[in-house]
């Protein structure tokens, strides 16, 4: 279940610091630091911690179609449901595998701006979506 931390980054250091110092708006940050650390507001995370209401055997599951784990990397690369957005974001360069676009500064605003605007992440939904649109 999920990938984990250790497999998503390096360890961190000044190339950290750097993916971080043109990210425009603190919720565009706070998502951008969630997806590297996989601590997310998402089923998998949910049910790896075992959080009040995801302690079903597949509460880790997306909402779309099909048995997928909703994890960073399905939301942001495979998700059905997500694929309107990913193609605006595809339109600006956005792509590679998670690795690739968490080390990525351009990519990981891009993955910031995917993950708000997917409605998927409850404690950041009243941000104003002008601040994230592409
Ligand atoms: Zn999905």
């Amino acid at each position: 279940m999920g990938i984990g931390v250790k497999q998503l980054v390096d360890q961190p250091g000044k190339q950290v610091l750097e993916l971080h110092k043109d990210v425009p708006h603190k919720a565009l940050t706070s998502v951008a630091i969630q997806l590297r650390f996989n601590h997310i507001d998402l089923n998998s995370y949910k049910a790896r911690m075992k959080l009040p209401g995801f302690r079903q055997p597949n509460s880790h599951r997306c909402t779309c179609i099909g048995s997928a784990e909703q994890t960073p990397e399905h939301i942001l690369m495979e998700c059905p449901e997500l694929a309107p957005l990913r193609k605006t974001a595809k339109e600006l360069g956005f792509g590679g595998t998670i690795k690739e676009v968490l080390k990525n500064a351009t990519f990981l605003v891009q993955a910031a701006k995917i993950m708000l605007q997917s409605g998927r992440l409850k404690q950041i939904q009243h941000v104003n979506p002008y601040l994230y649109a592409f």
